[in-house]
């Protein structure tokens, strides 16, 4: 069965095929189609064609009656036996490069996983063993006389029902290759390679559920996208806004079941951090009675693996795909729903060529294919949520979290008292201290979160001010204990940790600034009785680590769990009635007009961990700003008083969501040339652009150095983007700049570094 994108055979005088080749050449090809393909090949497929003197992969992008180039040559062969891309995501790709400002290939680039792209890894094979021939009248007894084993490993084939790889049926009679060898020679098994499933959840069981009843803000929530979905129509996006704990993945699951019943096929995005073997779990239990119907793709695939759930995708085999970012690209038919879990967060947006979104790419191509978009969250981005005051996106509330748990109790500690008190750097406060003993007495659970792994964030000699920072970035370097090396966490330098300053030679280095291995260490010494266990980027290397700690931590064998984002997101322990915010401030102080949304988002999702069960949440945060407004709405659970005071300063301000953004980052390992070059990009925007466009002028970027490159920033707003992507396109494509000089442009950045 295979999944043909466009029912109509290309037309029978249509010889030429216009191909986009995988290397940002800027051009597309045009290649005469062999007669042997002329039924086959369509727009979307893949292709091999001559391109100079070697051959290139290509796709596929228009079928042309005609072609005036002269000297065309053919195309020499399809990759794949069906269409690796439909007519609409294409359409979807030259949006993006458009809007993105960023060239076609490029985007088509990061619409195909790596192996499906390059077309190395195939499927995995595996000898099965079937009937051979039937054995005649008293050849069975002869070999029992002659040949027991033989005779034995018949008997068991015999008794077959279907084919069985043959490493399972020798492992189940312990008889060994060259006796099933021996067999296929007298002709009595029949031995054949078949391509097998490699499946990353083989080993797991899942109990199915089903619909759970929903209350009357869930009800009311769901019918309102079952209608959508229903009425076919291109409706609104919808934004569902429901509280942690409200029950949200809930609508999305029978939001999907309805989609499948009406024999359409749905995307969930959820971010890589949030997508853990539990919420795998929950979609494949409830979608269990389909068997292979939900297909996943995550960046822990194997190569093999993720070369087969995409063909599970393609053929149409599976009709739900979880997965991160780039899922959004997953080559189902028939779409009717595409969900974005967690709409809010920045992990979406690729941070590298193209530079999308993949919750604003989610709204396009729902609106090409006509599927209802479902966007949720807790905490709405400020885009998404003004999208919806002003009547583009469609609001769904949930305000009270199921079963009526409350919220819980958000108590702001002012570090400035404690570190008064306490005469030096406060770690875990006098408040949090007592909290904490008070659930390990309970035996309940603690979530301490600070978003900054290591253990000394710097390293100062005392004597000459010489501080330890990265050669290749300007940030300082941190100290691991565990690992007992300084490291950059930008681009992953590392060096010994000296004894005296390299500096002067002096025996007077300090330690100071502390990340999450500290706040372990710390905790152990404090409460030493108490099993705690980090959970950190640095604890979490290997592949199961990550499972196992959850899982300990779920069975209620670690008392307290210290860790970064992996502990913030989408987590439910019913056990844990304590969580607290070792450090809020570090996301605010980031020069970015973003950082008090990030903190808002943090406080409010590091919280929603808490109370997650019967007995009430507690939260403390620990903060040197107590008054700062994201962490006083956060306290009080306030969103849409924060989304109002913030939104007036982005008003004020000129920033999104009332004008979009856009970042020129221009890198060079010669500081003054990329400054040079800057200004020449500055001073041609300015002759270039309408006054409608507002330019900054050059400036050092706040991550001056990074991995070895000087960087400076322009950035630029305005309410016409795609006007702005082209003008800046036009503009930099008529300016060469010097070869070791590169200028990246990032439409609507979240990172402003
Ligand atoms: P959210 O995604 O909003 O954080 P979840 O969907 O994870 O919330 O729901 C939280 C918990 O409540 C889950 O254990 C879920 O199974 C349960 N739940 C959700 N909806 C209902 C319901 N209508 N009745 C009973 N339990 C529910
Ligand atoms: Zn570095």
């Amino acid at each position: 069965m295979s999944n043909h994108f466009s029912p109509s055979t290309p037309a029978a005088k249509a010889r030429f095929a216009r191909v986009l080749i995988d290397r940002a050449i800027r051009r597309e090809l045009d290649y005469s189609i062999p007669e042997d393909l002329a039924d086959r090949i369509n727009i979307g497929w893949r292709v091999r064609v001559p391109f100079r003197d070697k051959s290139a992969l290509a796709t596929v992008v228009a079928i042309l009656e005609e072609s005036d180039v002269s000297g065309i040559r053919p195309i020499e062969a399809i990759v794949g036996d069906a269409p690796a891309l439909s007519p609409k995501v294409l359409e979807l790709a030259r949006w993006m490069s458009a809007y993105y400002c960023c060239p076609i290939e490029t985007v088509m680039r990061s619409l195909l996983p790596q192996v499906i792209r390059r077309g190395e890894v195939g499927w995995k094979k595996q000898l099965f063993v079937r009937r051979g021939r039937a054995p005649e009248e008293d050849e069975l007894d002869k070999l029992r006389r002659r040949a027991p084993r033989q005779a034995e490993l018949l008997e068991a084939v015999l008794k077959l029902d279907a084919p069985v790889p043959a490493a399972d049926l020798l492992r189940d009679t312990s008889l060994d290759n060259q006796t099933l060898r021996a067999l296929q020679k007298r002709g009595l098994v029949d031995l054949r390679e078949q391509a097998v499933q490699r499946d990353p959840h083989a080993e797991e069981q899942f109990v199915p559920t089903t619909n759970l009843t929903l209350n009357t803000e869930q009800s009311a929530a769901l019918a309102a996208v079952a209608q959508a979905l229903e009425s076919r129509a291109s409706a609104k996006p919808f934004l569902l806004h429901g509280v942690t704990g409200s029950g949200k993945t809930e609508i999305y699951l029978q939001a999907i079941r309805a989609t499948i019943d009406s024999g359409r096929t749905a995307i969930v995005l959820v971010p890589e951090i949030s997508l853990t073997p539990q919420t795998v779990e929950r979609f494949k239990s409830r979608f269990a009675d389909a068997n292979q119907s939900v297909a996943v793709l995550h960046s822990h695939l194997s190569q093999g693996e993720r070369h087969d759930e995409w063909h599970k995708i393609q053929s149409g085999r599976a009709k739900i795909v979880i997965g991160a970012r780039s899922a959004i690209f997953a080559p189902l038919e028939n779409l009717g729903l595409i969900v974005v879990d967690e709409e809010h967060e920045t992990t979406y947006k690729q941070e590298e060529a193209p530079r999308y979104h993949a919750r604003d790419v989610a709204v396009l191509r729902g609106k090409l294919e006509n599927a209802v978009v479902l966007l949720g969250t807790a905490t709405p981005s400020l885009e998404s949520y003004f999208n919806a005051t002003r009547g583009k996106y469609q609001l769904l509330q949930l305000t009270q979290r199921v079963d009526d748990n409350q919220m819980p109790l958000i108590r702001i500690v002012d570090l400035r008292l404690e570190a008064r008190k306490a005469k030096s750097l406060t770690i875990i406060g006098d408040k949090l201290h007592t909290a904490i003993i008070s659930r390990l007495e309970k035996r309940e659970q603690t979530i301490l979160f600070l978003n900054r792994r290591g253990f000394s964030t710097s390293l100062l000699c005392s004597a000459c001010g010489e501080a330890r920072d990265c050669p290749n970035c300007s940030v300082a370097l941190t100290f691991h204990r565990t690992a007992n090396r300084l490291s950059c966490h930008l681009c992953g330098h590392t060096a010994t940790v000296p004894k005296k300053c390299p500096a002067c030679g002096e025996n007077a280095l300090i330690y100071s600034g502390f990340g999450t291995e500290k706040v372990e260490s710390t905790v152990q010494q404090l409460f030493p009785k108490a099993v705690v266990r980090r959970m950190d980027a640095d604890s979490m290397t290997r592949k199961d680590a990550y499972r196992e700690t959850l899982r300990s931590f779920r069975a209620g064998k670690i008392d307290i769990l210290v860790g970064t984002q992996m502990i913030a997101k989408g987590l439910h322990f019913p056990n844990v009635t304590l969580v607290g915010i070792i450090n809020a401030d570090l996301a605010l102080h980031m020069p970015d007009f973003r950082a008090g949304e990030r903190t808002f988002q943090l406080l409010t999702q590091v919280a929603g961990r808490a109370g997650r069960g019967e007995t009430p949440g507690e939260v403390f945060v620990q903060t040197f700003t107590p008054f700062s407004p994201s962490i006083q709405f956060a306290r009080h659970h306030d969103f849409t008083g924060y989304f109002d005071q913030e939104l007036e300063f982005r008003e004020r301000c000129d920033f999104p969501p009332f004008r979009h953004a856009v970042l020129i980052t221009v890198r060079s390992e010669h500081e003054a040339r990329a400054s040079f070059s800057a200004e020449t990009i500055g001073r041609r925007l300015r002759e270039a652009l309408p006054e409608e466009f507002i330019i900054g002028s050059p400036t050092p970027a706040p991550l001056e150095k990074l991995q070895r490159q000087f960087r400076f920033h322009i950035l630029m707003r305005g309410e016409a983007i795609m006007r702005l992507s082209r003008l800046v396109r036009e503009t930099l494509d008529k300016l060469p700049l010097p070869e070791d000089v590169t200028a990246a442009v990032d439409v609507d950045p979240y990172s402003l570094l």
